[in-house]
């Protein structure tokens, strides 16, 4: 008992299944652990669970080693691959498996959900809850339902929603410390179970919005429609601002600092991608047609994106006056976005198909994405470090914002590279410095710069260099030093 507080009511542990070992089913599953419930993970994939079963994690996610192996060893997670041993106890079941885009028509696959939730629903005990966390669409958790009474038609089981807005890249942070919980339940139980759940949460003072099922469901596509349509604004606002000399940053700068717009999503770029925005527009574009109601905008947002992969590999093209065919490309980064290995509808690949086709010859450098890419991309020679990745090459393109490439020396990469062309997608570097070392860099949202002439210092910094590396070369540095 807390004395010094008669309100103090000890925290209700909850026993808990996460169906789906992912980047959403492993970072709930340990941050639901960390938060002091006790919880099983299960996986239909032998090789991931024993991976995590030996202590090893098998994505890239900035904290989450650390916090899995905490919960671990305070006996509070553990993973199998027995769904019903995860299940048969547990008072809440979170499914979190994926949901990918059916290749035929774009609509969500829900075959994963439906096969995790009756394998559940023959298991599960009377009053448990099953929460779908995955992103589904409206009314699945009504077909869900369905599915739980055709199994067990006499027993008292919830099913409710619980979507995560966690990122890629600061999952943990994001799941700990939410700007929000969603809840959706239509029944007392469900929100009593939930409310446990995340009790530890709004006892920090994190909003709950407790809500209907299909309303909750719903929530989390309008999020992330309108954060792609967000984006894809700033992009196109990025197009007219090269066809009339403006700059795109100081638009987003001047945008977001008006409090009702703000400044996030405002970064122009190649394009939004991952394994969320992409095939989420897509659903819920699906879902407005199949009620008949047409969301018009949403629409555009998605064929927009597409279009823009096809106007960022022309790009490089351009720069390149029209000849890619047996130029070597550096491409610099291959994740869909930083701090992350995923690359899940990645702008990068299609930039890089879309440069093969054209007869480029591809080398690519992410500091954690490669094994990804690889099951994605064959014909590319990757690398573990960017210089490598760039000797010799005709053009460098930034497509991902990795911390390690902004602080890349612009120098070095100056001297390996054979002409020092730069396509910075992600505005990763004032042109006007790149182009003081030698570069022609073209990049979004605002005019190109030609490369400036190169003061004695830098010529004679470079020389030095380049002499001890390769012998006396001809280099374009120097030619513009003399040509000046
Ligand atoms: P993921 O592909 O990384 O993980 C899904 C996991 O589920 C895989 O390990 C797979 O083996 C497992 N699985 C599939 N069927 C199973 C079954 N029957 N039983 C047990 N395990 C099974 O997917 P993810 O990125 O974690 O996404 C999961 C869901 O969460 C999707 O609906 C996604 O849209 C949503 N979501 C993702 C993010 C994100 O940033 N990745 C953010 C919010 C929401």
């Amino acid at each position: 008992m807390n004395l010094q507080n008669p309100d103090f009511k000890p925290m209700e542990t909850k026993k808990i299944a996460v169906v789906g070992t992912g980047y959403v089913g492993l970072v709930a599953g340990s941050c639901l652990a960390q938060l002091g419930h006790c919880v099983t993970c299960v996986d239909i994939d032998g090789g991931r669970v024993k991976m995590l079963q030996n202590g090893g994690i098998p994505i890239y996610e900035p904290g989450l080693a650390e916090i899995v192996a905490e919960a671990v060893t305070a006996g509070r997670l553990g993973f199998t691959t027995s769904l019903s041993d995860a299940v048969k106890d547990s008072d809440a079941v979170f499914i979190a498996v994926g949901t990918p885009p059916r290749k035929t028509d774009g609509e969500a696959d829900l075959s994963f959900v439906f096969e995790s939730a009756q394998e559940i629903a023959k298991v599960i005990k009377p009053g448990g809850v099953i929460i779908t966390k995955s992103t589904v669409p409206v009314s699945t958790g009504d077909m869900i339902e369905r599915i739980v009474r055709k199994h067990r038609p006499d027993v008292q089981i919830s099913v409710a929603s619980n979507p995560e807005f966690l990122r890629e890249g600061s999952a943990v942070e994001d799941f700990l410390e939410p700007d929000r919980v969603v809840i959706g339940c239509n029944d007392e139980n469900a929100e009593a179970v939930l409310s446990a759940v995340y009790a530890p949460i709004e006892a920090k003072g994190h909003p709950v919005v407790r809500t209907k099922r299909r309303t909750a469901e719903l929530i989390k596509y309008s999020c992330n429609a309108f954060l792609a349509l967000k984006i894809t604004f700033i992009n196109e606002m990025a197009d007219l601002c090269e066809a009339v000399d403006a700059d795109v940053a100081d638009i987003a700068l001047g945008m977001g600092l008006d409090r009702r717009i703000s400044p996030h999503f405002l970064h122009a770029g190649p394009g939004y991608g991952g394994s969320c925005f992409p095939k989420d527009t897509l659903a819920l574009v699906r879902t407005a047609q199949e009620y008949g109601v047409s969301l018009r905008l949403v629409e555009e947002t998605v064929a927009a994106n597409a279009s823009r992969k096809r106007r960022m590999a022309k790009k490089v093209s351009r720069v390149l006056h029209g000849h890619v065919e047996d130029k070597k490309i550096a491409i610099f980064g291959l994740t869909f976005k930083a701090d992350t290995d995923d690359v899940r509808d990645s702008p990068a690949m299609p930039v890089i198909e879309l440069l093969q086709r054209r007869g480029a010859i591809v080398h690519a450098y992410d500091p954690e994405g490669i094994e990804q890419a690889k099951k994605i991309l064959r014909d590319v020679v990757y690398h573990n470090d960017p210089y490598q990745c760039a000797d010799g090459a005709d053009a460098v393109v930034f497509m991902t914002d990795w911390d390690v490439l902004k602080h890349l020396d612009l120098a070095k990469l100056a001297r390996v590279m054979r002409n020092r062309v730069m396509i910075d997608l992600r505005r990763m570097f004032p042109p006007e410095e790149a182009a003081k070392f030698g570069f022609t860099v073209e990049t979004v949202g605002r005019t190109g710069m030609e490369p400036q002439p190169i003061s004695a210092f830098d010529a004679n910094w470079l020389v030095s260099d380049i002499t001890i590396k390769t012998g006396p070369v001809k280099n374009d540095a120097l030619a513009i030093l003399y040509d000046s």
